[in-house]
């Protein structure tokens, strides 16, 4: 559609960042573009208007922006997921691997509700991994996601493949 050529326009494609052989696709040219951000936010909006979320939770660090956009629109609270050490209060922890080492995500359990309906957001969806541990840790704490939503999708590295819950990303590159 329009709307998805507006944000495919948006987004800068940066080759050998952060290092050699890494393609980076810039998430903040959309933010520098009003018209697109609009955009993001009003296809967003359609996909997830029937879907019942009780809470949007969002991944550090680019998460934290597109979560908002969100939540004003559904009238729902947005929460953070952000790595070990943090996040004040009581928190529920899960580590992981990742392609290099090991990282550790928290997430503050006096705010999530059993059974509670979760979307997770992140700007981007490359090998699954983060969005993985999000996963784990949304559902250690008894609540349900029903949904994983990225704005862009790296299609090849198969990231979808490796979540248990529905996937949605608003533009893909293959
Ligand atoms: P994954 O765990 O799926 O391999 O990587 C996804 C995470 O890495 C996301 O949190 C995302 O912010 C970051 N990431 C990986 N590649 C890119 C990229 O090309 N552009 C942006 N904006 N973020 C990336």
């Amino acid at each position: 559609t329009e709307k998805i050529q507006l944000l495919r326009k948006a987004i800068v494609t940066y080759p050998n960042f952060p290092k050699p052989g890494v393609t980076f696709r810039d998430i903040f040219g959309i933010f520098r573009d009003i018209t697109a951000l609009r955009a993001m936010k009003d296809l967003i909006v359609e996909h997830i208007l029937f879907l019942e979320v009780d809470v949007v939770v969002g991944l550090d660090s680019r998460g934290f922006l597109v979560g908002p956009l969100i939540c004003m629109e559904l009238g729902k609270p947005f929460l953070p997921i952000r790595k070990k050490g943090k996040l004040p209060g009581k928190v529920v922890e899960h580590a992981f691997s990742l392609e290099y080492g090991e990282a550790t995500f928290e997430l503050q359990t006096d705010f999530m509700k059993k059974g509670a309906r979760v979307l997770i957001v992140d700007d981007l969806l490359a090998t699954g991994g983060s969005m993985r541990a999000a996963v784990d840790l949304v559902q250690l704490t008894g609540s349900k996601v029903i949904e994983c939503l990225a704005i862009i999708e790296l299609t090849t590295l198969k990231g979808r493949e490796k979540l248990n819950v529905p996937v949605h990303s608003v533009v893909q590159y293959g």
